[in-house]
Parts: C-alpha cells; sequence; structure tokens
C-alpha cells in the first residue's frame, strides 16, 4: 500500500462520529491503511476523497486475469521486491507456443502434451497455464483454424480448459482470431506504437487484456498512457528485451518503478518470450528459470517435456509459497497401502514436504501402515521437538484422541528417529504401548520399516 495512516487521516472528516466503528478517524485511517477496513464504512466521505484514496491505495501493480473458470490465471498485484520481504502473490503462468506454420499432428502432440505434463508435489497439482497461439504461416484462415482448434480444446469437457493467448502483427488477424474465443479472455499481443489507435477502438468492442511491447522500458509508457485514456486497465506489458541481460534490467525497472516509486504507468504484471529470444532448449529453460526469480508474470516456452517442465514448476511452487505460513498438511491417520489390523502406526508431523517425504517412503516399502500426522503448526520434527510441539506430553495425548489404537488394532507406535529423546516421556503417557524409534531418515524407511514388521511377526 503506497499510503501510510497518518496521511490518510488528513482527508478525513476529523469528527471522531465512531459511526464506522472505530473511536477516532484517526484509528480508521490506520485501519485503512493496513487493509483491515474499507472506506464504506465511513459514511462522511466526500466522492472526491473517496476518490483519491481509492486511486493511492490501489496496489502498486494492477491485477489482470486470462481466461476464465477454474483455470483463469490471475497476474500482478505484487506489492515486494524480495520475497523474504513478505510474499510474492500470484506465481507467473507458463506458455506453450504453438505456431500456426506447424502441421496439425504437432499441434495435436503440443495440446496434449500441455493436458498430460502434471506434476503432484506436496498436495500441489503443478501444471503449464497457456496455450500461445501464434500468426507466422501469412495465411488467416489457417491462423483462425488454429484457434479455433485450441480454443475448442479448451472449451473441452475431456481436457483441462487452458488459458490462450493469441500472437500477431496483422490487426485484422488478431481481432478475427479474438472474436473467436472473446468469451474466454484471450490475452491479445502485440499492441504497439504502430498499431494501438487502430486496435483502441477494438479492443473496446470486446474487452480482453492485451499486452502492450514496446523498445525499451520507456517506450511503454505512452502505450500504457493511451489505453488507460481509453478505459483499458488489463494491461500486461513487453519491454521488447532482446537478451537475458537486458531483461532482467528492464523487468527490475518496471517492478521497482511501479512499487518502490508508485508509478502506476508501469503497474502492470510483465510477459517474457525465452522461446524468440534464446537459441537451444537449454538455454531456453535457463532462461525461463531467471524469469521465474526475475520478475516475469507469463513467459512462453516453444516447446515443455516433463524433464524441464517440472524442475520449472518446483521452482515457481517454493518461490511463490508463502515464507510467513509453513505448508502443512490437515492432522489426521493416513492410510498407506490398504493397511488391516495390526498394520504398523508411524508418527510425524504435519510440515507437507515431512509428509509427503515420510508418506512417500512408507509407500515404496510396500508395507500397509497407518501415519499418524500431528498438527505441529507446520514444523518439521526437528523444529517441533524443539518448539515444544512434538514431545511426549503432546504426541500421547493425540494418539489417544485419534483413536488410531482402535482402528489400528494394535499399541505400536513408530516414533521418527530425529526425535528418539521423546520415547520415555512418551511411554510415561502411554504405558500401555511399545514405542519404537524410527530412522531419522525418510529415505531408510523401505528397508526399516520391513525388517521391524519381520522382527514383530517372530516374536
Ligand atoms: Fe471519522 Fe468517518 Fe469514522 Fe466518523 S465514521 S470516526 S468521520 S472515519
Amino acid at each position: 500500500m503506497a499510503i501510510k495512516g497518518a496521511d490518510i487521516v488528513k482527508k478525513l472528516p476529523g469528527t471522531n462520529c465512531k459511526e464506522c466503528g472505530s473511536p477516532t478517524c484517526f484509528g480508521f485511517a490506520m485501519k485503512l491503511a493496513s487493509g483491515s477496513t474499507t472506506m464504506d464504512k465511513c459514511p462522511y466521505l466526500s466522492p472526491e476523497v473517496r476518490a483519491e484514496l481509492e486511486e493511492v491505495m490501489a496496489p502498486p501493480m494492477k491485477l489482470v486475469t486470462i481466461g476464465c473458470g477454474a483455470n483463469a490465471l490471475s497476474i500482478g498485484e505484487e506489492e515486494v521486491m524480495y520475497r523474504h520481504e513478505k510474499t510474492f502473490i500470484h506465481q507467473p503462468g507458463i506458455a506453450l507456443l504453438v505456431s500456426d506454420k506447424e502441421d496439425d499432428t504437432a499441434i495435436e502432440h503440443k495440446i496434449r502434451k500441455i493436458e498430460e505434463l502434471q506434476f503432484e508435489r506436496v498436495g500441489v497439482r503443478l501444471k503449464a497455464d497457456l496455450l500461445a497461439v501464434s500468426f507466422d504461416s501469412g495465411d488467416r484462415l489457417r491462423f483462425e483454424a488454429v484457434v479455433r482448434r485450441v480454443s475448442d480444446t479448451a472449451t473441452s469437457i475431456s481436457v483441462t480448459k487452458k488459458s490462450l493467448i493469441l500472437i500477431s502483427s496483422d490487426l485484422d488477424a488478431l481481432f478475427a482470431a479474438r472474436d473467436i474465443c472473446a468469451h474466454q479472455k484471450p490475452l491479445l499481443y502485440p499492441i504497439t506504437a504502430e498499431n494501438i489507435n487502430a486496435a483502441i477502438p477494438k479492443i473496446k468492442q470486446k474487452p480482453t487484456p492485451v499486452a502492450v511491447r514496446g523498445e525499451g522500458v520507456e517506450s511503454l509508457i505512452p502505450l500504457t498512457t493511451k489505453l488507460r485514456e481509453a478505459g483499458i486497465e488489463e494491461i500486461v506489458l513487453d519491454p521488447g528485451s532482446k537478451n537475458l541481460t537486458e531483461a532482467v534490467r528492464d523487468q527490475t525497472l518496471i517492478r521497482r518503478a511501479a512499487l518502490k516509486h508508485g508509478f502506476r504507468l508501469l503497474g502492470y504484471p510483465t510477459i517474457v518470450f525465452p522461446c524468440f529470444t534464446t537459441a537451444g532448449v537449454m538455454e531456453e529453460i535457463l532462461t525461463a528459470a531467471a524469469f521465474i526469480d526475475k520478475y516475469a508474470s507469463i513467459i512462453v516456452l516453444s516447446d515443455i517435456e516433463r524433464d524441464s517442465l517440472y524442475p520449472l514448476l518446483v521452482q515457481r511452487l517454493n518461490i511463490y509459497t508463502d515464507p510467513r505460513r509453513p505448508m502443512t498438511v490437515e492432522e489426521k491417520i493416513y492410510e498407506i497401502n490398504e493397511p488391516t489390523t495390526n498394520s504398523p502406526v508411524l508418527v510425524t508431523t504435519n510440515f507437507a514436504l515431512t509428509y509427503f517425504a515420510v508418506s512417500s517412503e512408507i509407500e515404496g516399502s510396500k508395507v500397509p501402515s497407518f501415519l499418524c500426522v500431528k498438527d505441529t503448526g507446520g514444523l518439521c520434527v526437528l523444529a517441533a521437538w524443539s518448539a515444544g510441539k512434538f514431545t511426549g506430553d503432546t504426541v500421547g495425548p493425540f494418539l489417544k484422541k485419534c483413536g488410531i489404537a482402535d482402528r489400528a488394532g494394535n499399541k505400536r507406535a513408530i516414533i521418527p528417529g530425529l526425535a528418539a529423546r521423546i520415547r520415555e516421556e512418551l511411554e510415561d503417557e502411554l504405558p500401555t504401548w511399545e514405542i519404537v524409534v524410527g530412522p531419522r531418515e525418510a529415505s531408510d524407511i523401505p528397508t526399516w520399516l520391513p525388517a521391524q514388521v519381520e522382527k514383530w511377526k517372530q516374536h
């Protein structure tokens, strides 16, 4: 937020009437500045003051949504330069380029690939987000046919709906393609200094997001000015950077201008094209990786493969995870490999990475098991133990309360090797239970667990 409470209060009536629920106008101003209340709570703001406050309090980077429905992609609205300051908010969309010069088989292959290349990690589904259709053939009918094919895919109930980017320097071809799928809110690219006057009336006929392309950051300013004056606000920026060095500089300039200086004319998300500016697959993927950190909102790739897309998606997940909130899973009993009576019971914390590491190793062990996951506020085993959230007197009551003894038909609990020191406390809490210390590393579970089960059988 660009304005402080002390500045807001100067614009309030100053009567301290309390109707907004705050004891004073100053209190209300502080709440407004922190985002914990809204302007409509004060009935005495003039329309002029309200408009002025809305302008200064608007996010420094506009939110833009491409597509519609469950797979609509929202980008922008970022608030910080560095993730450790707070969090990055809207992760960049990864787009797969489809040229209308490619033959139908290749296009079908790409459509299938973007659908099939999806991954599960820490309970999150990772996937590419958009299809970018480029007019390269010079044949408008061919371009329209490809757009129709891709947008049909996007509306089919049998596949994931993908949001679309339409790319054409031929304005008539661009808007003819837009008319085919306007209801899907595609992103139109590029709006340039040369075509903007002709483009504005066409954009306004069926509003969808547009991406402006300039020759350098400064050249974007007259373009966004014109669009804003025409009432078009869903804008994405391409400064036309020619290589990675220029691109990182330009992306940083745009982000800094918007966030640090409140410069509204550059307060928009950005699009980058490693597919056009790099020479080979490896360079393209490494460039895309740099853009995930610095600060692209859409990254267009010429192709995607399992071994290149997955690392990019994991990197994106890591960078856009809120560092203030650990990723967690629900506190409950998880059944792995279809456990039955007398299956072993393991205990761990609800830090998502811990849970997924342990559960996948148990799965790999092929031993039917119960995994009791205790809520530790998202802390891993050692951190939870040192914070007093994974101790004998917290794990014991949890095991009693969750009812695992009835469900598993036994009173044997395997605790993580890293928490071996809670064993005695736990035995005091659960005197009728057998407490076994498991391996320190989850990766040892596949060998340790079958051997332990065998040991129990022989006793
Ligand atoms: Fe001040 Fe408005 Fe709140 Fe009254 S309602 S105390 S005028 S901010």
